[in-house]
Formats: C-alpha cells, sequence, structure tokens
C-alpha cells in the first residue's frame, strides 16, 4: 500500500490543515489522544557499517495535530550522563503511508525539519499514516550503547529508538528482522524464531535490552515457577565453567528471593557477554532483564567472579530502582539529565545488598565480605571527596561522574565521591544501626521491603509510568525511623546530607566487630594519584588539594622522569617513594608539554590508612547473635 498524499485534492487539503490548526488550539487536552498505532522495525542489512536501519510507522487518529516530533534521548536510565545518542543518528527521512515487509511501494517524501540538536519534526497534513526512516551507528559493546558489527547486535533501546514526543505512553510494536541465521533473544521472547513484540509503551520496549547472532546460548533454570534465562555470547574460553557458573547465579536468585520475596515477573533473563577485549565492561538493570559485559573470558577466574557480583548487584536492582525508586525516577524527560537525592539509595545500597548477598548465596565466606567493606571504607576514608559531598549531593553529581564524557579538566577527583560506595557504606552503617537500636527487630531490608509494598505495589499508579509511585528522601528517612524504633533525623542529616564521619564504632559494636585503622604502606605523603588510563607513562592523574605535590607546583598531566636523581617507571614508582620519609626533600623533574621542570617535593605526614573490620573476642552473646542474624539474614 502506498500513501494517500495523491489522492487528496487541493480542496480538502485547505479544510483539513484549517481543521487541525483548531485542533491544535486544543493540542494540550489532546496530546494524550493516543495514535493509531506505532511498530518499530529494525533491520541490519549491513552489519558491518555498524547502522542499524530503523523504521517507525505510525497510523494517525481522526483530528491528529499536523505534526508530530520525534526525538532521541539524550540518556539513558542508570548512566545519568548525556551522551546525546542523537550524535549517531543519519539520514532521517519521512515518508507519507506505510509499506508492508517484502513489498515495494512507492512513497512521497514528507516535509521533515531538524529543530533542535535531538528534535525531527514531520508534517502530518494530509495522510493518514507514516514512516520515518532513519540509520544509527552503533559500535560499542555497553549497557547504554549499541553495537552492531559481523558479530552481533546488541542493543539498549535508549540508544537506537526515537519516540513521539508526548506519545511514550501509547502501545508500540517492535518487529526485527535479523541477518540470516542470526537468532534474536531479549527478556520478552518466548519462542527462538520470534520476531515481533508487543510493549504497552516505548519506555518498555526501551527497556527490554535485545541480542542478535548466530552463536549466543541459553541455560535456564526455575525458582519457585518463574523462568529464568542465563544468555551467553562468549568472545573468550569458557574452560568448561558455564555449568557452574549458572548454579551460581541460581544461588544468588535464591538468596535475594529470601530476602524480598517472590519477584513480580514471570520470566527474566541475564545477558552475559565476556567481550575477551580487555575493555568493555558494564552492568545495567532493566525491568525484567539485566545486561552484563565482561573485558574477559568466563574462563579467567577474575572475570568469573567480577560477572557472579554484577549478577548480584544488577538483580537486586528488580526491586530497588526498577520498581521501589526515586519520586524523579519516571516518566523520564529524555531532554535533560534526571536528578534526584537519592541515588545513593538506589545505587549505593543495590552495591551494600549485591556483596551482602554474595555471601548469603555461599559464594562469599564472612571474611570475603568483611574485607570487601573493609576496602570500600578504605577507599572512602581516604578519598578528599569524603569531606566536601554528601551522600545526597554526590547524587545530584550524577550525570557528571558516572562515566561522563570528560572533555573538560576538573577537579572532582578532589571534590566528589562516588554515590556507590558511599551509599554502600550508608546503607552498612544505617543497617547495623536499625539492628542495634530495634535489638534484631528491624533492619534495612525490612525498611526495603516496606517501602516495596507501599510505594511500588500498594500506592495507587501515579502515572502510565509502572505501577505505584516513587519514594522521596524524607519517605525512606520515616520508613527507616518507623523500623528502627528510633527518629534517625539525626543520623540522616549529619551522615547523608551532610560529611560527618559515619559512625562506624557504634554501628560495628552492636555486632561485635571493630573496625582497626592502620597507616597505608607508605610512609608518607605525596599527594598525588598516577592516571590509570595511561598504563605506559608515569603520568600524574590527580594532584589533591593543598598537597605536598601542589605546593611543589606540579599538575594533572605532568610525566614523572625521575625523582632523587634517579630515572623511574611506572612500576617501581610507589617503591622509589617509599625510600622516603615525611620531610625529606626529594628532586624530582616532570615533563610538561615540552617543557622539562625541575622541582622539590617536602613529603607530608602519612595520611592515607587502610581500614579493617575484626571481630571482638569478647563478644557477647547478643552481639553475636545480631551478627548471625546480618550475615545469614535469618
Ligand atoms: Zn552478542
Ligand atoms: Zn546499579
Amino acid at each position: 500500500m502506498t500513501h494517500r498524499f495523491h489522492q487528496l485534492v487541493p480542496r480538502l487539503f485547505v479544510v483539513l490543515s484549517f481543521l487541525v490548526t483548531l485542533a491544535g488550539v486544543a493540542v494540550a487536552s489532546q496530546q494524550d489522544q493516543p495514535l493509531k498505532s506505532i511498530t518499530y522495525r529494525l533491520a541490519m542489512t549491513r552489519p558491518v557499517s555498524h547502522l542499524f536501519e530503523v523504521a517507525i510507522e505510525v497510523e494517525l487518529p481522526e483530528g491528529a495535530p499536523s505534526s508530530l516530533d520525534l526525538q532521541m534521548p539524550k540518556w539513558s536510565p542508570g548512566r545519568y550522563a548525556i551522551f546525546d545518542f542523537a550524535k549517531n543518528v543519519q539520514e532521517v527521512q519521512a515518508l507519507g503511508g506505510i509499506c508492508p515487509r517484502l513489498a515495494q511501494c512507492k512513497m512521497s517524501v514528507l516535509p521533515l525539519q531538524r529543530i533542535d540538536d535531538q528534535t525531527w519534526r514531520v508534517s502530518t497534513i494530509n495522510t493518514q499514516s507514516l514512516t520515518v526512516r532513519y540509520k544509527v551507528f552503533g559500535n560499542d559493546l555497553s549497557g547504554t550503547f549499541s553495537q552492531l558489527d559481523s558479530r552481533h547486535a546488541n542493543y539498549n533501546g535508549h540508544s537506537i529508538f526515537m519516540y513521539i514526543v508526548n506519545h511514550k505512553p501509547d502501545p508500540v510494536k517492535l518487529e526485527i528482522d535479523p541477518p540470516a541465521g542470526w537468532r534474536i533473544i531479549n527478556d520478552r521472547s518466548q519462542r527462538v524464531d520470534q520476531r515481533s513484540w508487543q510493549f504497552p509503551n516505548w519506555d518498555e520496549l526501551v527497556d527490554t535490552p535485545t541480542e542478535i547472532a548466530p552463536d549466543w546460548t541459553v541455560d535456564e533454570f526455575q525458582v519457585d515457577g518463574k523462568r529464568y534465562r542465563v544468555v551467553v555470547h562468549s568472545f573468550g574460553d569458557e574452560g568448561g565453567k558455564r555449568p557452574a557458573f549458572v548454579r551460581d547465579i541460581e544461588k544468588i536468585v535464591r538468596a535475594q528471593i529470601a530476602m524480598w520475596g517472590p519477584p513480580e515477573f514471570e520470566a527474566y533473563t541475564f545477558l552475559f557477554h565476556f567481550a575477551a577485549d580487555d575493555h568493555s565492561g558494564d552492568g545495567m538493570e532493566h525491568l525484567n532483564s539485566t545486561q552484563i559485559i565482561e573485558p574477559g573470558a568466563l574462563g579467567e577466574t577474575g572475570i568469573y567472579a567480577s560477572a557472579l557480583g554484577t549478577a548480584s548487584h544488577e538483580f537486586f536492582h528488580v526491586w530497588n530502582v526498577k520498581r521501589l525508586r526515586p519520586a524523579e525516577f519516571g516518566p523520564w524527560d529524555f531532554t535533560r539529565p534526571a536528578n534526584t537525592r537519592s541515588l545513593w539509595v538506589a545505587e549505593g545500597i543495590t552495591n551494600y545488598f549485591g556483596h551482602l548477598m554474595m555471601h548469603r548465596a555461599g559464594i562469599w565466606d564472612a571474611a570475603q565480605f568483611l574485607r570487601r567493606e573493609s576496602q570500600t571504607i578504605t577507599g572512602i576514608e581516604n578519598a578528599p571527596g569524603t569531606a566536601l559531598m554528601s551522600a545526597e549531593a554526590s547524587s545530584q553529581m550524577a550525570p557528571f561522574i558516572d562515566g561522563a564524557p570528560e572533555a573538560q579538566l576538573t577537579n572532582i577527583p578532589n571534590t566528589a565521591i562516588s554515590y556507590y560506595p558511599k551509599g554502600e557504606l550508608v546503607g552498612m552503617v544505617l543497617d547495623l544501626i536499625i539492628r542495634g537500636k530495634s535489638n534484631g527487630k528491624g533492619s534495612l531490608e525490612l525498611a526495603l521491603r516496606r517501602m516495596y509494598e507501599e510505594f511500588y505495589v500498594n500506592s495507587p499508579k501515579a502515572t502510565y509510568y509502572l505501577r505505584g509511585r516513587g519514594y522521596t528522601p524524607e519517605d525512606f528517612q520515616r520508613v527507616a525511623s518507623e523500623v528502627a524504633g528510633v527518629d534517625l533525623s539525626d543520623f540522616f542529616a549529619r551522615h547523608v546530607r551532610d560529611v560527618e564521619t559515619l559512625p562506624y564504632d557504634e554501628a560495628f559494636g552492636y555486632v561485635g566487630l571493630r573496625l582497626v585503622r592502620s597507616v597505608a604502606r607508605e610512609p608518607y605523603s605525596a599527594g598525588v594519584t598516577l592516571d590509570w588510563k595511561d598504563e605506559e607513562s608515569l603520568m600524574i592523574g590527580s594532584v589533591r588539594n593543598y598537597s605536598p605535590a601542589e605546593d611543589a607546583g606540579l599538575q594533572a598531566g605532568d610525566e614523572v622522569m625521575s625523582l632523587g636523581g634517579k630515572n623511574i617507571k611506572r612500576e617501581n614508582w610507589l617503591l622509589a617513594l617509599g625510600r622516603y620519609k615525611e620531610g625529606n626533600r626529594i628532586p624530582i623533574v616532570v615533563k610538561r608539554d615540552r617543557q622539562t621542570i625541575r622541582t622539590t617535593l617536602v613529603l607530608g605526614l602519612p595520611d592515607r590508612f587502610e581500614y579493617r573490620l575484626e571481630e571482638i573476642k569478647d563478644a557477647t552473646p547478643a552481639q553475636v547473635a545480631l551478627r548471625q542474624a546480618w550475615l545469614s539474614g535469618r
């Protein structure tokens, strides 16, 4: 079928556009009138070009406005930086009518205007249906971006599919045309040859990451009658570890269900890529699935462990963030970054429970779990940003700190902390304080379960997007206080909204543990960190404010050539520094652009500490019982 543009006589055109103009006055009330149908078609006829081919077919209702705006999101939930997916969109065109699949149609070109960096406006005058086509380049294997190459197509819908402005709530259909021999899988796939899906709205379409390749494989297990799939696309040797890997995933799922109760979905899909490229790594949560990408092969011990740790974190998001969510989290405005004070809850507390669940699943022993938390404490307590940025303020920095593009030099290493480790520690300390103050009757997990019931399950649906409503920081504080049986507003004021050091001694004391601080290996303070991105040279990555390095005039980007008159390489940097002590004056030579700079570094007092959680030998039975309940969840 071709479009109907030619069949319309000019007189009708005038009448129609007059009606459309009248309708346009009442546009605010008519915006929600759904379109008759929206179908997304995805093809990939030349995988090596990395160009996904998208067609959006729209049937218009009577009285539709005279134009539709289509918009490419600027970012994707889960990673809050602006990426401007529109930068990879090319060859956008609008055509009158809809051409049936495999048919050859002669379609007229509709007027199309790019009205800003992310928006295209198509005229709908004189047509009852239209097709917008474009290509989008994708060559990043990541939970945020998409990749099409000779091996596979793997996409995050936000980076591929434009939405129709004011019509995100409308139902949409997806049809995928894969290259010959490639099979499609996502969390809604019922059959291996399935090529079309129906979604209640655009948000769920893009919350359904999809893998298309000839050679992915899948394992399945059931928990309480629900279906779990572990899809793996491996680019490296698995070393025979797949069966054990799937069993460990099942243990993680069971441990988390023991905490939360039955999940809402009927089926859940883990999509793993073992990229074996030494750089791709990510984990991204979705409503009924997760994308996990590891830089190595499953056969490598560290990669196996890392993939499980990520799976534990992402599966916790099934409840915390995908359903129980901050008030600002959906429906989303993709024209500007999301802003919430609650990412320390959404991500940080997920980090904490991701680790605790590795223990409860039987994959880490208690000592491993405590070691992991000690490492987080060491990281946070040594970070200069800890003294300057609260957990809530860190949440508001999300668009700048979590994988954000960095074209501009910043002082973020000195001023910011990440809401992941900071929220992890606030969550752990809060958990122990609730347990201690309530004599074991309350816990953070009880608070989370109550919030899930109150805000997700039982609140009236606030918008078209998901059940219930989001929570505010005040809601969270209230529920935490309720389960603790005491008012926690002072804790939140000091440790969530301000930067006061967490009450570790009190918190760990309740469970018969003690936090031991010792001076880190280096018996001095220089105040520099090396640039981790450049592993070849001895490049200074950041200089701590008010540090000996700053006093010596050193800058980020300087390349260290010699220390104490001796040439130096990256491998022996710490060793070389370790020969000196506080107060020593050390000649240092750095290269800055084309200049050679000679200066003197005067080392300061040791200011880096290591933290270790230890059992108190004479802990009371009550303390030991609280610790057991915390670690085991029983
Ligand atoms: Zn793949
Ligand atoms: Zn997360």
